[in-house]
């Protein structure tokens, strides 16, 4: 951790400057020894680590960050009884904050929904996303992606004493919940027609009309429905491999290179130093193995 950190920042702080890359090169040979005294989660970074004027720089002298995540997603991002989200997702923005210098208690939480992401980047309600959402070609046209940080894959959940329903093609005829402006839901209407589709607002607006037999199905990643199952002893059951890719990205301001570099940069430093790792058992992985971190995308 001691030596990725102060490397990252250095990187940062060059590359806008637009030095040549021997430049660049020669300078990251550096010597890593540097300035990084802290343990491992403090934060701090300050507005001078970064290029005047870059985003990094104003949320830093700012000293907070407005964040966008899930207040209803088990293990990814779940609101708990202080107001305060916890999750792989809330996990993932607080690593960024504290690359900043933000400390937790500054980041402001905002629930964003399915359908209000990209608007609520565009608005600039948010500075970022992190709240498993997916990076795709229509979504990139409006706001920019770093990541992924993790990839999850589209299933199935039905009531646990369901045996009829053992994957997609099975959901001709049967209703099924989803969220509007989400990837599973686009996906049921494109690719399974014959489905009904009833959508909702937000995932845990699926679970009582499962129960109550209203919808025959729930479909979204597999990794918020195995927050719902564990959530929900003995109630509901996944069924089927995963059907689809989703990629989860850090959704920022559309054309914000230099910060989507950035978040890169960071999230590479900490699939390497252990801290996304650490950050997944202490959260998504009290239920779901380990994975390894995905490559990061930079499209
Ligand atoms: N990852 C999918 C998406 O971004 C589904 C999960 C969600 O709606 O947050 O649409």
């Amino acid at each position: 951790m001691r030596t990725t950190r102060p490397r990252l920042r250095r990187f940062s702080a060059l590359a806008a400057t637009a030095l040549t890359a021997s430049l660049v090169l020669a300078a990251c040979g550096d010597d890593d020894g540097g300035d990084d005294s802290g343990s491992g989660d403090e934060a701090t970074a300050e507005a001078s680590d970064f290029p005047d004027g870059s985003t990094m720089a104003e949320l830093a002298d700012a000293g907070e960050i407005t964040v966008g995540t899930k207040f209803d997603q088990p293990l990814f991002g779940l609101v708990g009884p202080d107001g305060t989200p916890v999750g792989f997702d809330v996990e993932i923005a607080k690593i960024i904050a504290t690359e900043l210098g933000i400390s937790e208690d500054n980041i402001n939480w905002v629930e964003t929904v399915s359908a209000n992401r990209e608007p609520f980047i565009q608005d600039g309600q948010v500075d970022i996303v992190v709240a498993t959402y997916t990076i795709n070609d229509e979504r990139k046209e409006l706001v920019d992606f770093a990541g992924p940080y993790f990839i999850a894959g589209q299933t199935i959940m039905v009531l646990e004493d369901n045996s009829d329903i053992n994957g997609p093609d099975d959901l001709a005829g049967r209703r099924v919940c989803s969220v509007e402006g989400s990837t599973p839901a686009e996906n049921i209407r494109t690719n399974y027609p014959e489905a009904e589709l009833f959508p909702t607002g937000a995932y845990s607006d699926c679970l009582e009309p499962l129960r109550n037999g209203q919808v025959d199905a729930v479909t979204t990643d597999n990794v918020i429905l195995s927050g719902f199952v564990d959530q929900n002893p003995g109630e509901f059951k996944l069924v089927g491999d995963p059907f689809t890719e989703e990629p989860y990205g850090i959704g920022l301001e559309h054309g914000n290179t230099e910060f989507r570099n950035w978040i890169n940069d960071v999230l590479e430093a900490a699939y390497e130093d252990g801290r996304w790792a650490e950050a997944w058992e202490a959260t998504a992985g009290a239920v779901l193995d380990t994975p390894e971190p995905p490559q990061v995308d930079r499209y």
